[in-house]
């Protein structure tokens, strides 16, 4: 069924103002008003038909939708292409469709649904827990729908109307100048709603706060920064809206031993003064178990042993990193007199050939006297 034409259906211009349509439509609903043509089955749709054109022209915003947009305009909303209106008329519009999804479409269409926001949470982790995986159980605050009202807000046994001011929109469209701009309803600040008697449990929010267990699976690898999504797992939405997403970000704990660096580890290995002149074999602690390093003798202080695959798994790479073990040589501290009288001893004796045992010192000092003959 094709619709006429609203200013057809009141016979006006297009340019007609808005006193021309009300007497237009004056004359037409007292000619075929039911009550006076109670014979006639057809005068009701025509007098339906006039307020329609009437509720749509005599408004500014719908009769400026119409001039751009045409009966389309309407269509998409309750109007169910073109299906018998009701009383009301202006029910049937929803000024959201034809400027897409402002009021956040979802089921009634109406008033506003939001996306529940997203949360984070900051979790510190042990080194070894970042390299081999883990499980782990957090709680997390979430708003959650109040079980009291069932969400509505309003306190049990009563409920809550749809706001006044902005008919359930949420929303409420301001004329400037020539453009219309839409705003939050400042009354129902969006709901759409009005809750006279709000339940106490959420005082009217319909959302409550709680505490919510997860199980969290840290996968092996996981460095520093990293984040797990677990979608759904974030705050409740508003109006049946979706859950919004919770990330777990990782941090990890600094270590006694192991500094990380992407997937390599890095550790400081203090080795005895004799041990670095004479080489050894020294134990190192590895994340998983233990490593051996043979000290060659004449090892200096700062040379750095890589051992291979002994870093981390990465999470993402799949390879191991590897361990890089940076060698301190240790002063010897809290001598004992004959620890010192030995040191005196090796002294004197090294000091005869001080170029073939400190060739480091003995290269500096000539340098350094270069430098003050200058
Ligand atoms: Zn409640
Ligand atoms: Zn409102």
């Amino acid at each position: 069924m094709s619709k006429k034409d609203y200013y057809e259906v009141l016979g006006v211009n297009r340019d007609a103002s808005e006193e021309e349509i009300k007497k237009a439509y004056r004359k037409l609903a007292m000619k075929h008003h039911p009550d006076r043509n109670p014979d006639n089955p057809k005068a009701e749709e025509q007098f339906k038909e006039a307020k329609e054109a009437y509720e749509t022209l005599s408004d500014g915003q719908k009769r400026a939708a119409y001039d751009q947009y045409g009966h389309a305009a309407f269509e998409a909303g309750g109007m169910g292409g073109g299906s018998p209106f009701g009383a009301g008329g202006a029910q049937g519009f929803d000024f959201g469709d034809i400027f897409g999804d402002i009021f956040g479409g979802g089921r009634g269409g109406r008033s506003q649904a939001h996306r529940g926001a997203d949360l984070r949470y900051n979790m510190e982790i042990t080194l070894e827990e970042a390299a081999r995986g883990a499980e782990k159980q957090i709680r997390i605050p979430v708003m959650e729908e109040c079980e009291t009202c069932s969400g509505s807000g309003a306190k049990p046994g009563t409920s809550a109307t749809t706001c006044q001011t902005c008919a359930g929109h949420g929303q409420v469209r301001m004329q400037q100048g020539f453009f219309s701009v839409q705003q939050t309803c400042p009354r129902c600040h969006g709901s759409g709603k009005q809750i006279s008697s709000p339940c106490k449990d959420c005082h009217g929010t319909g959302r409550i706060k709680k505490q919510k267990t997860l199980e969290i699976k840290i996968p092996a690898g996981i460095d520093s920064g990293m984040r797990l999504r677990h979608s759904g797992h974030g705050e409740a939405g508003s109006h049946g809206a979706p859950h919004g997403d919770l990330y777990v970000e990782i941090h990890i704990k600094p270590h006694s031993v192991f500094q990380r660096d992407g997937d390599d580890l890095h550790c400081e290995m203090p080795i005895s003064f004799a041990t670095a002149a004479l080489g050894g074999e020294i134990e190192i602690p590895t994340l998983d178990s233990k490593a051996s390093i043979k000290i060659p003798a004449e090892t200096q202080s700062g040379k750095i042993f890589r051992l291979r695959g002994k870093g981390i798994k990465g999470m993402r790479t799949h390879t191991h990193g590897d361990l890089h073990c940076h060698v301190v040589v240790e002063t010897p501290a809290k001598l004992t007199d004959r620890q010192k009288e030995l040191l005196r001893e090796f002294e004197t004796i090294s000091q005869n050939d001080s170029e073939r045992h400190s060739p480091r010192a003995k290269s500096w000092m000539g340098k350094v006297k270069d430098f003050f003959a200058q």
